[in-house]
């Protein structure tokens, strides 16, 4: 079954009994600059009885974010950014910010930008992506990232992979996903994405979800399922 999205803190259910109301008021006022996003699902695998919950802290707000003194491109992305959205850093590799949506917002994400409304980084012209690609004979690894491409209708998916599939020097294609220990659902509920991923993925080519367990309680049987299927 598909969860609930849930994308303001005040939507959880008994948010207002599971913390005292000073600290959601403190929560709240972080979410306004750092959105928050998640899922019943998700959320269902907090203890909040501990402050500390390792699940929590993923995926909770932290009054520590408000201390702003970091840099929001901590990894110096710009200086690779080589068309809106394309990222050209190591030789054989190039990135493609396919997505800003992501199945829920990691507090720690070092591309925490992506998710203020000042400036939309996502690659929104995948034809000129694709010339710069076709121009790059060393490029043999395509990264999709984000965001969260899984978090693309599978037909959006589909059309971008069957034209990078097209170039034939690429040879390995990359998703960048945290759907699997975030939002299995999405991958279990949607037979169409096995096929993409079954059709396109091939000894010549392969395609490689690249995912992210932050911690063992994420691995529940539905996303081991989940991780199964793919
Ligand atoms: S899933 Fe990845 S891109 Fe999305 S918030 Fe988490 S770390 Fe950032």
């Amino acid at each position: 079954m598909i969860p609930r999205i849930i994308n303001r803190l005040n939507q959880i259910e008994d948010w207002e009994y599971l913390l005292p109301a000073k600290e959601r008021e403190e929560l709240e006022r972080v979410e306004r600059i750092f959105p928050f996003r998640s899922n019943e699902y998700y959320l269902s695998l907090i203890n909040w009885e501990d402050r500390e919950d390792p699940i929590r802290r993923i995926v909770i707000p932290n009054p520590n974010e408000l201390e702003l003194s970091g840099r929001l491109d901590p990894s110096s992305e710009k200086s690779y950014t080589r068309l809106p959205g394309l990222q050209h850093k190591y030789h054989q590799t190039t990135l493609i910010l396919f997505s800003d949506v992501c199945a829920g917002i990691c507090r720690f994400c070092f591309r925490k930008r992506l998710f203020l409304l000042n400036e939309r980084e996502v690659a929104v012209d995948l034809d000129a992506c694709l010339a710069y690609i076709r121009a790059h004979p060393e490029i043999t690894d395509v990264l999709l990232s984000g965001g969260d491409p899984l978090m693309l209708p599978t037909p959006a998916l589909e059309h971008a992979i069957g034209r990078i599939r097209e170039i034939e020097h690429v040879r390995i294609i990359r998703i960048g996903s945290k759907v699997p220990a975030y939002y299995p659902q999405r991958i279990l509920e949607d037979p169409e994405l096995l096929d993409l991923i079954q059709r396109y993925s091939t000894a010549e080519g392969r395609i490689y979800v690249m995912t992210q367990f932050n911690h063992p309680r994420e691995l529940t049987s539905v996303a081991k399922k989940a991780i199964d299927e793919l």
